[in-house]
């Protein structure tokens, strides 16, 4: 295993949890990034670039197409945009 070096200060579990308290969609994220693959994450790839804690809570680990968008404006609302 590969722990993401985010894992402690990232707020994706925030936002899983808030969907409906979905311990199955944490477990995937977690299982498909955060434990095996980090560098995939749009999430680490945003945070490589302006800090982890800046990173709002709603960029999902499959939105690599948001993050050039995310950076341009860190403000972008992601929850209007599509899963990459
Ligand atoms: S969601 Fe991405 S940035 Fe966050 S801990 Fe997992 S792999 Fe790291």
């Amino acid at each position: 295993m590969y722990l993401c070096p985010n894992h402690k200060k990232c707020k994706v579990k925030l936002f899983a949890e808030k969907l409906n308290n979905m311990a199955g969609m944490v477990y995937l994220i977690e299982h498909e990034f955060c434990f095996v693959n980090y560098e995939r994450c749009a999430r680490f790839k945003a945070g490589r670039k302006v800090g982890i804690e800046k990173v709002p809570e709603n960029l999902f680990p499959t939105q690599a197409g948001m993050v050039d968008e995310f950076l341009k404006n860190p403000d972008t609302d992601t929850k209007k945009k599509k899963t990459a």
